[in-house]
């Protein structure tokens, strides 16, 4: 039986040998590749797909501890993972059976295409278009950023309705498909190796069947399926840059000497008590994860609110573990060899992401109030 042990055991040599000896290659910019096709081959990309498709059929618990584990190594490799599981979500309640099949068996590797130039980090509000043409749909869009724009196979790809009232509709994409182009190559702060860039199409014709869901209804499936998926990965991602800034520091403070004191950095009570913040802030995260992992699992009538804070949890404690990191490290975290700095930079990305810390933080305010959130 595969179970989150196990799942763990098969993840274990990937991250050792694959991942994290290569961590600083794909900070540099090179998309891990090889890692996720090793992770494919090791039927992890179909964790979350049903077993009848292939796949391990295991839950958001599972691919949340994958990613966490993954994000102590690589946050890039962890980014691309999780926005590839949010887009087999959708895959495996809306696709046809032979994408669902290549999901799940590891050959198809998925994202998202939710944020436009137009409508910026509102990915519930796509301003890009879907027309009928016989058998076919047309689409034409400006995407602002799409995670491993030049690898996934297909994208999770929103529009305006085709016909239908609604504020989208969602539709498998080929990456190949005519007229689609990968405007420009990544070159971010941090998550430097996870390729999110920006896309368009122009004319770019697939067939009817390529939509997944109804159409009108890509909200719904936007806030039913994708969001508990992508904040809950995305905390995931947060949780694992936190717990490898809390490693780091700890370390280097153990280790790091005042040779004419004859103490260790880690001798400094202001040292020991930044350590002692981020240690708490980050095993409070670690708590809360599994406090909205249980409620989406028990279908806990305080669901909604868990998905919307976990994220927002997630960035800010992301923000202040790793700045909280790079003081305790001093100026040798400005060098890359104490490794921080890259958890650092890894870490700013969750908070602009949509949904943006400030935008859940408005949707919370709402819920607290009683007030709809749309
Ligand atoms: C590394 C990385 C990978 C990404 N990968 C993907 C991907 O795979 N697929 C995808 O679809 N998108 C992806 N994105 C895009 C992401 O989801 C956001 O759309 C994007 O970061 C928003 O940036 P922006 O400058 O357009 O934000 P803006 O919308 O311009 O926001 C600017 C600021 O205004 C605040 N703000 C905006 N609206 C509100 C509001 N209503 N209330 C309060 N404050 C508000 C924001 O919080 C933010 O601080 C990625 C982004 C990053 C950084």
């Amino acid at each position: 039986m595969t179970d989150l042990s196990s799942v763990l055991v098969r993840l274990e040599p990937l991250v050792n040998d694959l991942i994290a000896p290569r961590a600083a290659q794909t900070d540099a910019g090179a998309f891990p590749a090889e890692a996720i096709d090793a992770l494919g081959a090791a039927g992890l990309l179909g964790l979350t797909m049903p077993v009848a498709d292939g796949g391990l059929g295991l839950g958001l618990d599972t691919a949340s501890a994958v990613v966490e584990r993954i994000a102590r190594a690589c946050g890039s490799t962890a980014m691309v993972v999780c926005m590839h599981y949010c887009g087999a979500a959708v895959i495996a309640a809306h696709g046809d059976a032979a994408t669902r099949r290549a999901v799940a068996t590891g050959r198809h590797l998925s994202t998202l295409a939710f944020s436009e130039a137009g409508s910026r980090s509102h990915f519930w509000a796509p301003l890009s278009t879907a027309r009928v043409e016989g058998d076919e749909v047309v689409l034409d869009a400006q995407k602002s950023w799409i995670t491993t724009a030049h690898h996934a196979t297909a994208y999770v790809w929103s529009s305006r309705p085709a016909v239908d009232d609604g504020f989208s509709t969602l539709w498998l994409v080929p990456r190949g498909a005519p007229g689609l182009s990968v405007v420009s190559v990544y070159d971010g702060l941090g998550l430097r190796g996870n390729d999110s860039s920006p896309v368009r199409a122009a004319g770019v014709r697939v067939p009817g069947a390529a939509r997944l869901g109804p159409d009108g209804k890509g909200f719904d499936l936007m806030m039913g399926i994708v969001l508990p998926t992508f904040n809950v990965l995305n905390a995931s991602v947060s949780l694992g840059l936190c717990n490898a800034a809390v490693a780091g520091a700890a370390q280097h403070a153990a280790a790091t000497r005042h040779e004419e004191a004859g103490t260790s950095l880690a001798d400094l009570p202001t040292i020991r008590a930044y350590l002692a913040r981020m240690k708490v802030r980050t095993d409070l995260l670690h708590t809360f994860l599994g406090d909205t992992l249980a409620a989406i699992c028990a279908g806990r009538p305080d669901t909604m609110l868990r998905v919307l804070q976990v994220k927002a949890a997630g960035g800010e404690a992301a923000l202040e573990v790793t700045a909280t990191a790079m003081r305790v490290c001093g100026g040798a975290a400005y060098r890359k060899e104490v490794g921080v700095e890259r958890a650092f930079r890894d870490a700013q990305a969750a908070s602009v992401m949509g949904p943006t810390t400030d935008v859940l933080y408005d949707f919370i305010g709402k819920a607290v109030t009683g007030l709809p959130l749309f």
